[in-house]
């Protein structure tokens, strides 16, 4: 199959295989119910979000009354960083102790010891290496306060890559992108919009043309892939359990 492209299999004995993505996207949601990402642990308990940092409801990702939009966009920012290869639950912690040492905060970060925020980053694991690719990001973010930066430009940034700067784009700057994680390929090959692995751009190329161009819409529909891939539709999937068994070619129940 050509990179991109979607393919419409049909199950044998199987009444019905959806090929919208959309009407995957329902159920997952009906399921799971409002995801409200991206998650602000600085923000936990406050400006409508939850004891974790979760919103209620879908919203856009720094929405207008957000008591800081500016430092929240950074906490954004830090956060795709220090999530990278990692569960979200490391990346919380270390986005709380940067938050407590005062050091969630473009100026601050750039200037700051690495071995020292390596250290206080700990918990997010590769903390060495994430030491660099926050003190790149603050170095670089200030100019991202007065024009949105293109994903290009992110790309130059050390230590993001597209995933990263597409997190970036879509939670901080309301730009509407598919994330075309590992989760998204995981799942749109075994529920047959792909019949072979795809790259990271691929998927997100083709998904986006079945998707509204909606910031809020995509936000969402990224979170509630994510959380499919992590409660059913994982390395070993727990079919049994799956709202889209009836969907999907590989089911295994
Ligand atoms: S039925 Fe199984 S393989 Fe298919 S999406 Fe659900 S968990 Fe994944």
């Amino acid at each position: 199959m050509e990179a991109g492209r979607f393919c419409h299999r049909r199950k044998k004995g199987h009444a019905y295989v959806s090929t919208d993505l959309m009407v995957m996207l329902e159920r997952l949601s009906a399921a799971y119910g409002p995801q409200g990402w991206w998650p602000l642990p600085t923000l936990a308990g406050i400006d409508g979000r939850n004891r974790v940092g979760y919103r209620a409801a879908p919203s856009m990702p720094v929405p207008s009354d957000a008591i800081n939009a500016s430092q929240a966009r950074f906490e954004i920012a830090v956060g795709a960083v220090l999530a990278q290869n990692t569960a979200w639950t490391g990346a919380t912690k270390a986005i709380l102790a940067l938050h407590h040492a005062g050091f969630l905060s473009p100026g601050v970060l750039a200037g700051i010891d690495e071995t020292l925020l390596g250290n206080t980053i700990h918990a997010a694991g590769t903390f060495k290496i994430k030491a660099r690719y926050l003190k790149a990001l603050a170095t670089a973010w200030p100019a991202f306060e007065f024009e949105q930066p293109t994903r290009t430009q992110l790309l130059t940034i050390q230590g993001i890559g597209y995933e990263t700067a597409d997190c970036i784009l879509l939670y901080c700057f309301g730009q509407p992108v598919f994330i075309g994680d590992a989760y998204a390929r995981r799942i749109l090959l075994r529920t047959g919009f792909f019949s072979s692995q795809q790259s990271y751009e691929s998927t997100r190329r083709a998904a986006a043309l079945l998707l509204p161009l909606d910031a809020t819409y995509l936000a969402e529909a990224h979170a509630l892939i994510d959380e499919h891939g992590k409660r059913c539709c994982r390395a070993k999937p727990l079919c049994k359990a799956c709202p889209l068994t009836r969907y999907c070619l590989d089911a295994r129940c």
